[in-house]
């Protein structure tokens, strides 16, 4: 199966009121854990890879690693979108080299570091809808800032989404899907105290834009158990603290759709290394430590699955949809940003 866009897994997403993960891929164990776990729950599937990602494997890699897991994984639909593209620049590049979705960052200025204001957000990300529908590739905004640091992207200041705002920002732009600011943040550090998601932004949202696909970025439950492993064999994180998957579960109802999950995945596969360490001092076959690694990144891809309902759905969505044919139904809804109206917000 051809990769899909994020649009068409999504879009199952709204109609049967469900999550789906996207995770970040930077080699080739985190994107064998997640493909099989999506293998064994039947799940499609969202893998990002960030600018830092792209830098590190290089797109030509990430493309190829994605490409060779389809092989293994046939039947398992999957996605694979740019996760926080920092300028209009990053999102063609990433276009080019294949992806068929992307993110447009928005609410930040191209350093990926400073708070944009909202007429600088309109105009970068029409200008990539503009060229990603034209290709039928999916695009995703972000309004209102996350707080907490991943990837040397994002900014420590938390702007909650308003939003009547984002309704606005979605029409006029016409992006896919819409990131929103309503309590989540990057990283493991991000929280002093449990955090309680403000279900009522979703769920305003969602009512006044029922087809927009929203997305919770940050969305890491940092858990306990898989912190004190890391701690157990000689890590140091005190005070690692998420988003109880429970509190996410409970935003899908009100309308989120994509969930950004990596610092979990980073945090398991140091655990099981640490341990493989500590235990066996003497180890040094790259593969024996690489492997349990994989395991404990793969476990918790599936319980997240079925946690967010994704599991079961793969088959549900049916025969892929060329980026061609996305590309007709785009025009044909004219779904494109609305350039008059974006030039006259100062
Ligand atoms: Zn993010």
């Amino acid at each position: 199966m051809p990769l899909v866009t994020m649009k068409q897994i999504l879009d199952d997403a709204i109609e049967k009121n469900y999550g789906v993960g996207a995770f970040n891929i930077n080699n080739m164990e985190q994107t064998l854990a997640i493909m099989s776990a999506a293998d064994r729950t039947e799940s499609p599937v969202i893998l990002q890879a960030s600018r830092g990602a792209r830098k590190y494997a290089g797109p030509v890699m990430i493309y190829g690693l994605v490409q060779a897991a389809m092989k293994l994984y046939p039947k398992v639909v999957v996605s694979l979108h740019l996760d926080h593209g920092n300028e209009p620049k990053t999102c063609i590049e990433a276009m080019d080299d294949g992806w068929t979705s992307v993110m447009m960052d928005g609410s930040l200025d191209a350093s990926g570091k400073v708070p944009a204001n909202f007429a600088y957000n309109l105009k970068v990300t029409a200008e990539v809808v503009q060229e990603a529908h034209k290709r039928g590739i999916t695009v995703e905004g972000e309004l209102g800032t996350l707080g907490g640091v991943e990837d040397g992207h994002g900014a420590d200041t938390v702007i909650l989404t308003d939003p009547d705002q984002a309704v606005e920002f979605a029409e006029l732009t016409q992006v896919d899907a819409l990131a929103l600011g309503f309590g989540t943040s990057h990283g493991a550090f991000k929280f002093k105290a449990t955090p309680k998601l403000r279900y009522d932004i979703v769920e305003a949202v969602n009512k006044k834009a029922p087809k927009l696909a929203l997305v919770s970025h940050g969305s890491s439950s940092v858990p306990p158990e898989l912190v004190a492993i890391v701690n157990k064999y000689g890590g140091k994180m005190p005070g690692a603290m998420g988003v109880p998957v429970d509190q996410i579960v409970n935003s899908i109802d009100y309308g989120v759709r994509k969930i950004n999950i990596d610092t979990d995945l980073r945090i398991a596969a140091t655990g099981a290394i640490r341990k493989l360490f500590s235990e066996k001092p003497e180890e040094f076959d790259v593969r024996k430590y690489l492997e349990p690694a994989m395991q404990a990144m793969s476990a918790v891809v599936e319980d997240r699955m079925i946690a967010f309902r994704t599991a079961g759905k793969a088959s549900g969505i049916g025969a892929p949809v060329s980026l061609a044919d996305m590309a007709k139904v785009y025009k044909q809804d004219n779904a494109f940003p609305k350039m008059d109206k974006i030039n006259a917000v100062k």
